[in-house]
């Protein structure tokens, strides 16, 4: 079968493997589609990301095409998710409800994890169906399903943060991530939210999205403007940074109200100077939020079926297995924008 084989930035390749058979235990599963995570993108482009070889893909969908001996949680022919970070269920974390931050289990998910393979294919193995695999209700598609990634880094945020209804809420960076924050909020019913993204393209689907407010964060009469809005409290409750980029938190610690909360989701490799007396007077709350947990993933299958999450906002552009390098280039160099290339390793399934 054909699979993209990852040997560092810039050096992939489409290479013939063999197809993975089940083993006790174990599910193979045929994928439809493998989102191109902006993980991928950097690891693509950047030294660091990945200082291993794997074949590549942790966001797919697809269906159940061989289940191993003992297998009872699912059979062949279900539509499920494949890829969420994986865990262990038996360390300190897995045991206190932080399964995302397992220390085992993260390095052994597909398509993450050193030597393993990830789909970027066109079957993937899956060692722990119970922990990897997500069956798909009825009503949820596979375009919407395979979202579980982006989305699950967005609601995974906002639950982990102190908000509460009636908080004026600040989302600075309108990328993926940060329409799935926007969303969420939305659901858990902030006063003002208000978002900030160099891009008027994205400021135009954050207002569609239910955003009050999108502002410009170079323009300092938007700035100014925002700070008017929050004027009552000196700030807002809480400022989530979903760019990933520096000046970005600078926008969150600007904006938020003394003793409010800033939630760091874009992992950056940059480094970042902390004045703590900037900050420590103000008594901040820094927080940080990683992936998401299985759990979620359920809850937000349930808000996409019942309509309370809305797919239509991500851009997607399906590409056949044999482009991926291609369309990882296109990517890194910013030359294709879409919320999710949706790579089709079987064709039309
Ligand atoms: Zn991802
Ligand atoms: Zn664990």
């Amino acid at each position: 079968m054909k699979a993209v084989h990852y040997h560092g930035p810039r050096n992939l390749e489409l290479l013939d493997i063999p197809k993975p058979k089940a083993a006790p235990g174990q599910v193979v599963v045929k994928i439809a589609y493998c989102g191109i995570c902006g993980t991928d993108v950097h690891a693509y482009s950047m030294q660091g990301i990945f200082n291993w070889e794997l074949v590549l893909g942790h966001e797919a969908v697809g269906y159940v095409e061989e289940v191993g001996e003992g297998v009872t949680c699912v059979k062949v022919g279900d539509r499920v998710a494949v890829g969420p970070p994986g865990d262990c269920g038996a360390c300190y974390s897995c045991n206190t409800g932080n399964p995302n931050t397992c220390t085992n289990g993260f390095p052994n998910t597909l398509g993450i994890g050193p030597n393993t393979q990830g789909a970027y294919a066109e079957y993937v193995l899956s060692h722990y169906p119970q922990n990897e695999l997500f069956k798909i209700p009825e009503g949820v598609t596979f375009e919407q399903a395979v979202l579980f990634d982006v989305l699950g880094v967005g609601f995974h945020a906002v639950r982990r943060s102190d908000m509460r209804v009636g908080d004026n809420i600040v989302v600075s960076g309108c990328g993926s991530i940060g329409f799935s924050v926007i969303q969420v909020a939305k659901l858990a019913g902030p006063n003002n939210l208000i978002v900030f993204d160099p891009l008027e393209s994205k400021r135009k689907i954050a207002k569609e999205l239910g955003a009050d407010y999108a502002f410009d964060p170079a323009n300092a009469y938007d700035v100014v403007k925002a700070k008017e809005i929050l004027a009552q409290a000196n700030g807002a409750q809480v400022c989530f940074e979903a760019a990933g980029h520096p000046s970005s938190i600078d926008t969150c610690i600007n904006l938020c109200m003394p003793s409010g909360q800033i939630m760091l989701i874009g992992n950056d490799g940059r480094p970042y100077q902390l004045v703590t007396a900037a900050l420590g007077h103000h008594q901040y709350d820094l927080k940080f939020s990683f992936t998401y947990t299985k759990e979620e993933i359920t809850m937000l299958f349930n808000l996409i079926k019942s309509g309370k999450l809305d797919t239509a906002a991500y851009s997607l552009l399906k590409a056949p297995l044999d482009d991926a390098i291609n369309k990882l280039e296109e990517l890194a160099t910013g030359k294709l924008e879409v919320a999710r290339v949706l790579l089709m390793p079987n064709g039309n399934i």
